[in-house]
């Protein structure tokens, strides 16, 4: 395996980054911001891109411990799935690993669940369990920006 870059969760990621990954880790990262209150992640929280030779991009969060997970990535998915699977890998590690509920429906005591754009547009979104409507664009949790519907 060998490591293209680690870089920290909210800021943009090294120009060795493959652009397939910069706005899904920009936008998740981003959300990381908005954890519950007085929730944080481990110290030195990052983001991490290896490389495979038979598998492909592996993408991970890591931390001061050493890598905590990783996930398979295709990058030539289009932005809106390639999102919304960035988002719900790394909601399954923080609500399966560090016990963190992230992030929670407003309304609800659920968490809110990611989806791409269904026409395959280039957006993603966290959805309401219930209603099954979009709540907010994955990248802007907590600007008080919320979706239309
Ligand atoms: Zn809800």
């Amino acid at each position: 395996m060998r490591t293209i870059a680690a870089w920290p969760l909210d800021a943009p990621p090294p120009a060795d980054v493959p652009a397939e990954f910069h706005t899904p880790c920009a936008r998740v990262g981003r959300d990381l911001r908005h954890l519950p209150a007085g929730a944080r992640l481990p110290d030195g929280a990052r983001w991490e891109l290896s490389e495979e030779p038979w598998s492909g991009f592996l993408l991970g969060l890591g931390s001061a411990r050493g890598l905590r997970y990783t996930l398979e990535v295709d990058p030539y998915l289009p932005p809106g799935p390639l999102t919304a699977l960035v988002a719900e890998q790394v909601q399954d590690h923080v609500t399966g690993y560090e016990f963190l509920q992230w992030p929670t429906c407003p309304g609800h005591v659920h968490l809110l669940v990611p989806a791409a754009d269904p026409d395959g547009g280039e957006r993603a979104w966290w959805h309401c369990r219930r209603t099954r409507r979009p709540l907010f664009r994955i990248g802007d949790l907590g600007t008080g920006s919320r979706a239309r519907t």
